[in-house]
């Protein structure tokens, strides 16, 4: 079932915002050996309108972890698969997110990425939430801070839906006592 979705970041907002990041990225990586390692698959939307803002040469990797299996939002165990990621050693890595929640996610796969020797390892998420998090990690480069809600669309899904919207939103209040938890 498709639930009645809010707007809460529009399509101009995240493509100004996206842009200025992509800037400062390529400020800070001139004639380094950048790979953007993303995590699959929330990521996938804005990481390929933040290359194109990236103007320095770069590698694009893909990492998939999941902690939410189906429609759940009750973390279990963290599991990493890297079939498609490269040899990340000796690389400065930049790890992307669709989302920064409690932390555990991005912490974990920056202990991994340093693990495969990577020279150095950052971190970027399109969206942070307040008061949600449990592990003290520093987004690097950071899009919206956004309040405590289950969103939505540019990559972010809801039981693998919605990834295709052009904004963020929340899913209808009325809806999402019956969606999810
Ligand atoms: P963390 O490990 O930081 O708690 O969770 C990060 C992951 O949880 C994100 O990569 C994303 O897949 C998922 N997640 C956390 N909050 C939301 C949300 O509000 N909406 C969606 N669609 N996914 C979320
Ligand atoms: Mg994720
Ligand atoms: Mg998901």
């Amino acid at each position: 079932m498709q639930h009645a979705v809010k707007v809460l970041i529009s399509e101009d907002e995240i493509r100004e915002r996206v842009h200025a990041l992509g800037k400062q990225i390529e400020a800070d990586y001139q004639g380094r050996p950048l790979t953007i390692l993303a995590v699959l698959t929330g990521s996938l939307i804005v990481l390929a309108d933040l290359v194109r803002r990236i103007g320095v040469p770069h590698r694009i990797a893909l990492i998939q972890a999941s902690s939410y299996p189906g429609a759940t939002t009750t973390a279990t165990t963290l599991v990493i698969n890297e079939t498609f990621a490269p040899d990340v050693s000796g690389r400065d890595v930049l790890l992307l997110d669709d989302i920064l929640d409690t932390g555990h996610t991005l912490s974990a796969l920056v202990r991994h990425v340093a693990d495969r020797g990577a020279k150095s390892v950052r971190t970027a998420v399109l969206l942070r939430k307040v008061g949600r998090q449990e592990v003290p990690l520093e987004p690097d480069y950071c899009g919206f801070t956004i309040p405590n809600a289950f969103v939505v669309g540019y990559g972010l899904d809801y039981d693998d839906d919605y990834r295709h919207l052009p904004f963020v939103g929340v899913l209808d209040q009325q809806d999402q006592e019956a969606g999810p938890r």
